[in-house]
């Protein structure tokens, strides 16, 4: 089944919105590789593709060791699972560009890891200034990238965007199935 992975900065909102797209009861949730890793998590939605739940990047907290190790079991999912279709990188909405996000996406681009951009937290700002801030961060994308990402804005809290995300995963799904076939 193809995979869709969600990454993003610590506190950036993954957990909350995870929730929003597989905690309803529509979407049977059932958990997945039990004790296999407790850094990489599975989520079976629908019976028709995986939500992988990658570990936060850039966490003060933690041992440089730490950070290489983890960083190592993400470019090694990223780059080497067949299965991983897409990449969702969480962004929060009400902050500026950050260097460690920005960075991450430039080795995205430069790997070919096909990725989409999920603003979090919107219900923090009114949609407006959500807006601005997100059309900041585009002009800023593309002083890099010849064209932008798809993207998205959500928020887990007012549960916005889940329809538009859960769509998006759904018409890539149906297009590698017309090519399967
Ligand atoms: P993670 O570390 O990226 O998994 O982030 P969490 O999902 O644990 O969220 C970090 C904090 O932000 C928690 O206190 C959440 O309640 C809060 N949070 C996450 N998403 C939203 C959101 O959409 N709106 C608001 N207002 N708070 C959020």
């Amino acid at each position: 089944l193809p995979e869709y992975a969600f990454i993003g900065r610590s506190n950036v909102g993954k957990s909350s919105l995870i929730n929003m797209l597989t905690k309803r009861p529509k979407l049977a949730m059932t958990s997945s590789t039990p004790g296999k890793t407790l850094l990489i998590n599975h989520f079976q939605v629908n019976k028709e593709w995986y939500l992988v739940d990658l570990p936060g990047y850039g966490y003060a907290s933690r041992g440089k060791k730490q950070v290489e190790k983890i960083q190592q079991i993400i470019e090694d999912y990223i780059l080497e699972r067949e299965q991983m279709t897409n990449l969702f990188v969480l962004i929060d909405c009400r902050l500026e560009p950050q260097k460690i996000d920005l960075e991450f996406m430039e080795w995205l681009g430069e790997n070919g890891v096909p990725f989409s951009i999920i603003f979090t937290k919107a219900d923090k700002l009114t949609s407006g200034k959500a807006k601005d801030n997100v059309n900041k961060y585009l002009r800023k994308l593309a002083e890099q990238w010849e064209e932008l990402p798809p993207y998205f804005i959500s928020s887990s809290e007012k549960k916005t965007g889940r329809n538009e995300i859960l769509d998006y995963i759904d018409s890539i799904n149906r297009s590698l199935k017309i090519q399967d076939s």
